[in-house]
């Protein structure tokens, strides 16, 4: 992308605090808040998330999971049928149809996938079945902290429906391992955290809690390496595991802070199934309910989540920085390229390099100074920078600058496979 072409509609108003990650977000030029706990996103930022997107739905992919598209405007029927019609914690945004039917802007799905699979998946044999979605979810919360807490946000959701309660435990198990693979790759920090099955209903669930120092739960987590055992202040039992005292699961220490739900995962059981009338055929000819399992992850709040670790780890400059892994980046563009001088030969490999990288680089043609050039680049959290200025006029070689400050000198020729490790996806 040439930065010439780019709609970005960075700011650089002062912030009331460093560690605010949806300023931040908003100063990048990532997101623009469209009203209370509205946000639209911007190129840049829209790219990020369809990054996250396509690693959780690899994820699903990886578990067999099908992708279908579930209606966010919907009945009133179901919802009444499972109970929870107007009463989704008091967050369910409704209206009536011109016909006067009552509807609801879908905070969840459950409902919607009974809807899909109900008389269609008429047999055991069917059976285990793992469908997943990746849209918006409507509930009116009270908007805080940007993308955490809002009234519109993106979510990939999974439903799964099973003969028996093993299978049911299976595939959970496989979800939940499939999603820590996920955020590992992602580079965001959690601890998984047995949970309160709230308004969702069921026998089990599990919630992936970020450790943040600004969040809405509180939270005991374990800080040994691959560790993932966590408690929030929801559970009764929050008290027995002290900060500084050892993880019941591997001895290791127990550190506190305060959390944010990016994954729920539930067994479900037969809570839908039943009260909407959802049967499939046994073996022997009879009818059952299915047991059924519910698998989301907030895909918006995640993004937010992975800049505000990043915050509040301290970092001292102003801009962004999205984590880089073994597996990749979902930073917006894998480099910048920046010649020093839009002119003459500087401009000639500049533009060399960046037809043969095609869309994957944010190419600098501007004539802004060339500091002012690289600030945007860290404001927006780009995993390197291509420097092309008079240590490559005198030796042919180009800089490649890491966003943090790591800086290797490479034939322009080798650039392309250099940024290959900020390819996401691949
Ligand atoms: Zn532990």
């Amino acid at each position: 992308m040439r930065r010439s072409d780019l709609f970005l509609p960075a700011s650089r108003e002062p912030r009331a605090s460093a560690a605010d990650a949806a300023a931040s977000l908003e100063r990048a030029g990532l997101i623009r808040q469209a009203g209370s706990g509205l946000h639209a996103f911007a190129p840049a930022g829209e790219r990020v998330k369809r990054k996250l997107i396509r690693r959780l739905r690899t994820a699903m992919a990886a578990v067999g999971g099908q992708a279908v598209s579930l209606p966010a405007l919907q009945d009133a029927r179901r919802w009444r049928e499972s109970g929870r019609w107007r009463d989704f914690e008091d967050e369910m945004f409704t209206l009536e149809n011109r016909d006067g039917r009552a509807m609801c802007l879908a905070p969840s799905h459950e409902e919607a996938v009974v809807d899909l699979l109900s008389g269609a998946v008429r047999s055991y044999d069917d059976l285990p079945l793992l469908v997943y979605q990746v849209g918006e979810k409507y509930r009116d919360d009270h908007a805080r902290n940007g993308l955490v807490r809002c009234k519109a946000f993106t979510m990939k959701d999974a439903y799964s429906v099973h003969a028996d309660a093993e299978s049911l435990a299976l595939t959970y198990r496989e979800v939940r391992a499939a999603y820590a693979r996920a955020f590992a790759d992602l580079g965001v920090e959690f601890a998984v955290v047995g949970a309160d099955d709230g308004v969702m209903g069921g026998s089990t669930s599990e919630e992936f809690v970020a450790p943040v120092a600004d969040g809405s739960d509180r939270l005991r987590y374990c800080t040994a390496d691959g560790c993932r055992f966590g408690v929030t202040d929801e559970r009764a039992d929050f008290e027995d595991f002290a900060a500084g005292g050892d993880c019941p699961d591997c001895g290791g220490d127990l550190a506190e802070s305060d959390g944010i739900e990016i994954a729920h995962v539930f067994q479900l059981d037969t809570r839908y199934s039943e009260p909407t009338g959802f049967t499939v055929d046994a073996a022997d000819g009879t009818e059952f309910h299915p047991d059924m399992g519910s698998y989301g992850v907030g895909v918006t709040r995640l993004l937010q989540v992975l800049v505000q670790q990043d915050l509040e780890g301290g970092a001292t400059d102003d801009g962004l920085r999205w984590p880089v892994t073994d597996w990749s980046t979902v930073a917006p563009y894998r480099a910048g390229v920046v010649p020093v001088r839009y002119e003459g030969e500087l401009r000639r490999a500049a533009e060399d390099l960046y037809d043969a990288c095609e869309d994957v680089l944010l190419f600098d043609d501007r004539s802004q100074s060339v500091g002012e050039r690289f600030a945007e680049s860290d404001l927006l959290g780009l995993p390197a920078k291509v420097v092309l200025g008079d240590h490559y006029l005198e030796t042919g070689e180009a800089e490649l600058e890491t966003r943090d400050g790591e800086t290797t000198y490479l034939d322009p020729g080798e650039v392309p496979g250099a940024l290959e490790r900020y390819a996401a996806g691949t």
